[in-house]
């Protein structure tokens, strides 16, 4: 564990730019040379107000940093940009941002918030602290999307400590919400807001199908992994998510992806990762086919020639590949009929709902979506 002294040095490194590239970096505009500044004075409390919201420990690991403030810090030129990320998720491990009430801006309204997310729980912590009851809807349990990332890329207790400062603050409604809800939501609440995330996951649409299997029942299940061998289909960070998890089981991995590396999605760092764990990389195929023989997954791979514009020739050239698990982790879109109603009615959407792909724009709308309806409020 980092102690204080360790972060408080690596604070002291920031030049406190006028014109902070960090800062212009972060998506969600994190006033970090104050930040690092307070952390660097002790002032624990005043340094998680400038960051305001409770996802600092979350942002520190999970953000591509490299390409967001570190990569905007004027040190990475020198390849010694301030080690924000590691800064931030050190720093509210310890001191954790307390969810309390700070203005009365909202006081009186009602809120209701559709899914229990980063994106929705970040917008719900706003309003409570400005005065709003806040009750989240939520058909899953609270963070589900963020408690399938691996605790060897997360800590279980980062979750736990966000839940800790937010159950008693709201009231949790464990329900669906569909488009008639919606609707009735839309006219029992002062303010709804609408952040359910990505839930229709995308499928492989081949032969044998059923023979794989989802990432979220690969990444929640039980079963062993030892000796096996496990194909993992897609190339964001959640199919790095898997390959790593299953190797740490016990497994052999391969990522299949259908274009080049360099067009993975994950980020830089996760592939990376992921590679030198002993995950392989076949790119430019795409499953056609899945069957079983033996007790053993075959996957039939096309070969894949990209033409411009992202377009993608899928070629009669053929290969097999033989394994005991197929994963697929293509990526998920929202549910149409919701964002459809929500338009229709004027109600405000944040995070993956909305097209955001990353834990810091879930913040960052969730914060400006409370930010609009407090001022409107005034
Ligand atoms: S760009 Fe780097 S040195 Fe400058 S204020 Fe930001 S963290 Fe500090």
């Amino acid at each position: 564990m980092s102690s204080v002294k360790d972060y408080s040095e690596e604070c002291g490194r920031c030049l406190h730019c006028a014109r902070p590239g960090c800062r212009a970096a972060c998506p969600i505009g994190n006033d970090i040379p104050q930040f690092l500044q307070a952390v660097r004075a002790a002032e624990w409390e005043r340094a998680a107000d400038i960051i305001g919201h409770p996802f600092g420990e979350v942002c520190g690991y999970i953000c591509p940093h490299e390409k967001q403030c570190q990569g905007g810090c004027v040190l990475a030129r020198r390849d010694s940009a301030v080690r924000m990320g590691w800064v931030e998720s050190a720093f509210f491990a310890a001191h954790p941002y307390a969810v309390r009430r700070r203005s009365d801006l909202a006081a009186g309204y009602r809120v209701a918030v559709v899914g229990g997310g980063v994106s929705g729980l970040t917008f719900a912590a706003s309003m409570y602290s400005q005065g709003a009851d806040v009750t989240v809807f939520e058909r899953n349990k609270l963070l589900s999307t963020l408690s399938m990332i691996p605790s060897f890329r997360l800590p279980t207790e980062a979750l736990d400590r966000i839940l800790r400062q937010i159950t008693d603050k709201f009231t949790i409604v464990r329900q669906n919400v569909d488009s008639e809800l919606l609707c009735r939501l839309h006219e029992q609440f002062d303010m709804v807001y609408l952040a359910t995330g990505t839930t229709e996951l995308y499928r492989l649409n081949v032969t044998g199908e059923q023979y794989a299997v989802s990432y979220p029942h690969f990444l929640n299940g039980t079963c062993s992994l030892e000796g096996k061998s496990v194909t993992v289909v897609g190339g964001g960070n959640t199919a790095m998510d898997c390959a790593r998890y299953a190797v740490r089981r016990g497994a052999s991995a391969t990522v299949v992806y259908r274009r080049q590396r360099q067009d993975m999605p994950a980020f830089d760092k996760e592939i990376d990762a992921a590679q030198s764990e002993g995950v392989k990389f076949v790119c430019n195929v795409t499953p056609v086919a899945l069957r079983m023989e033996h007790g053993k997954t075959v996957v039939t791979l096309a070969q894949t020639v990209s033409e411009g514009r992202g377009k993608l020739i899928v070629t009669d050239n053929t290969s097999e590949l033989l394994c005991d698990t197929v994963v697929t982790a293509l990526g998920a879109s929202a549910d149409g009929s919701l964002t459809q109603t929500a338009t229709a009615l004027g109600i405000s959407m944040g995070g993956d709902v909305a097209g955001g792909k990353i834990v810091a724009t879930a913040v960052a709308d969730g914060l400006k979506a409370a930010r609009t309806i407090s001022k409107s409020n005034r």
